[in-house]
């Protein structure tokens, strides 16, 4: 029986994201899903405020192809077929929602560090996605690298 139709996995393009790999590939594999990677590029523009006295569109330009280089690799590491790959940019949880929305996802997978102390305080990326999720969220512990 196929619970998880659409799947979407969320990556950061770390050396840790490798640890999401074979459990997606073996959940999307029982699903016979649909599989759709997301990689969210949060414009230089939010790190200085939009106040920096130059043009940073060609470092954004180059930083988006650079991604989109290493999503590819990533993508044929997971020996898996992609329906899609999403390269998007602004806030991380939020674009993850609107792409799984959007998209009609039945389960997000993020990676999840078992922090503790100021770093649990400061939350995380999997605490935010699961919090506006409109559909399951698996969070998939990884070991720092
Ligand atoms: P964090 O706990 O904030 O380091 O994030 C851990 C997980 O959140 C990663 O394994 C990814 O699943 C997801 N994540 C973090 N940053 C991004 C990003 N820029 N694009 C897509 N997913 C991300």
């Amino acid at each position: 029986m196929s619970m998880y139709g659409k799947i979407l996995l969320a990556i950061d393009l770390s050396e840790e994201s490798d640890q999401l790999i074979e459990k997606t590939r073996a959940i999307a594999d029982r699903n016979t899903a649909e599989l759709h990677l997301i990689h969210v590029i949060e414009p230089l523009s939010f790190a200085y405020g939009g106040d920096v006295p130059m043009d940073l569109t060609t470092i954004q330009d180059q930083l988006d192809e650079h991604a989109r280089s290493k999503l590819e690799q990533y993508a044929a590491k997971l020996e898996y077929p992609i329906a899609g790959m999403h390269i998007v940019s602004g806030h991380t949880e939020t674009e993850i929602h609107r792409i799984a929305e959007e998209l009609d996802i039945s389960l997000i997978i993020v990676g999840s560090h078992g922090r503790h102390g100021l770093a649990l305080l400061l939350g995380s990326t999997a605490n935010s996605v699961l919090h506006g999720a409109t559909c399951d969220v698996l969070a998939v512990r990884v070991k720092e690298s």
